[in-house]
């Protein structure tokens, strides 16, 4: 029997454990840093059909179509004057009975737990020291070492098991950007919503069939170094409000009083693609690349990342990196894209373009080129 460690218990961590356990021939266990998993999170998250796809093989379609949401398209508007610019008709992409989805991320992560049993998650622990031996001996912050065939590291963007696996690079970067979270209720526009301003943009969508809806925004903000990592910043009612006062003046889309449990985040991102040449060492998920989030990709990603590298171990084959690089190639360059494309503030730069938005919304092949190969694994 293979023995497999993975290092945290995000969706790539959770979603490769469901392919080990409908597996007789893996033993596996899960350490998770944090004492337990946030289940309260009422916050949204996208899942394209590429992801959905790889979910439904393990259930995914099964679970309660409440609380879930199928969007049809994806709107934009101009943040200031509300003025809708284009729709892209996301139904395209959708294939057999896989369909973009949209629902709360502590839903998709009670799903991902549905089928582990309780003692493969060990809370509480993190790698200590990595050493390899005939196996992959790993030394824990409990003062305990265990062996392994195969280590995945899915711990996420500030990956500390990368950094003691390749302890030169220093590898996160912050995007100059922050996100602001919370959560609407019964907003007027079902589907995708998505407002582009000036150094800014946010999303509104449905997470469920409750007319309960995520709102996220995207901020370019300027911070030292010592205010990005400062935790007690971000969770400053002070600051809070300076980025919720910041949106209100920036869009007639009548948003005051009506966003709820509002977080903020400094947002950060891979700063290039460093893999592992250890024997039987796999990044996944963020640890593996972090994109900014403007193409909704990262989860998605996640799950195709973890799929890969369960097909590698079972076929013994070689060719995981090779094959993930191309794919993060184009989905960072889409995301960066997106992030540039959405936050311009010249005003004849956006005046042309919303013109070549409406256009190549329109065009088949650009929509095939540009979603519908990330789209279809
Ligand atoms: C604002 C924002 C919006 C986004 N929206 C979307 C979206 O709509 N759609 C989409 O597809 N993606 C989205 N993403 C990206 C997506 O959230 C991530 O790509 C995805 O969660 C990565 O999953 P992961 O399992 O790799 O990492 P994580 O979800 O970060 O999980 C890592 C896990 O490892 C644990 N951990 C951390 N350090 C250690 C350690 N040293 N030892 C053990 N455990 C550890 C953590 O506690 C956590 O449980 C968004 C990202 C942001 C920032």
């Amino acid at each position: 029997m293979k023995k497999i460690a993975i290092i945290g218990c995000g969706i790539s961590g959770l979603y490769f454990a469901n392919l080990l356990q409908k597996n007789l021939e893996y033993d596996y266990t899960i350490f998770e840093k944090r004492p337990n998993l946030d289940y309260e999170d009422g916050y949204g998250i996208q899942l394209s059909v590429n992801s959905i796809k790889l979910l439904n093989k393990i259930g995914f379609n099964k679970i309660n179509s409440y609380e879930v949401f199928n969007p049809k398209e994806i709107s934009f508007f101009d943040a200031k004057t509300v003025k809708k610019i284009c729709k892209i008709d996301i139904t395209k992409f959708n294939h057999d009975k896989n369909y973009y989805t949209t629902l709360k991320r502590s839903n998709l992560i009670k799903f991902l737990l549905k089928n582990i049993p309780e003692e493969k998650i060990k809370f509480n622990i993190e790698v200590r020291d990595i050493e390899y031996l005939a196996k992959i001996k790993i030394n824990l912050s409990n003062n305990q070492s265990e062996e392994f065939d195969y280590l995945v590291v899915a711990d996420g963007v500030f990956s500390k098991t990368k950094s003691i696996i390749l302890p030169e690079e220093k590898n996160i970067e912050f995007n100059n950007s922050v996100a602001l979270r919370g959560n609407i209720k019964n907003y007027e526009k079902e589907d995708i919503s998505l407002y582009l301003g000036k150094d800014f943009h946010f999303v509104i969508y449905p997470v469920n069939q409750n007319k309960e809806f995520n709102f996220i925004s995207i901020i370019k903000k300027n911070l030292k170094n010592a205010e990005v990592f400062d935790v007690s910043l971000f969770n400053d009612d002070n600051f809070l409000k300076s980025l919720t006062n910041e949106i209100y003046n920036k869009t007639s889309v009548q948003l005051e009083g009506k966003i709820e449990n509002i977080k903020s985040f400094p947002i950060f991102v891979s700063r290039s693609l460093k893999i592992s040449s250890k024997k039987n060492t796999y990044f996944v998920g963020d640890a593996l690349y972090a994109y900014p989030p403007s193409f909704a990709q990262g989860a998605s990603q996640s799950i195709e990342a973890s799929t890969e590298v369960f097909e590698e171990i079972k076929n013994n084959g070689n060719g995981y990196y090779n094959k993930r690089i191309k794919k993060i190639k184009l989905v960072n360059l889409r995301s960066r894209l997106n992030h540039f494309i959405f936050h311009l503030s010249n005003p004849i730069i956006v005046f042309f373009r919303n013109i070549i938005l409406k256009i190549l919304v329109k065009n088949k092949k650009f929509l095939e080129l540009y979603l519908g190969k990330i789209y279809r694994n």
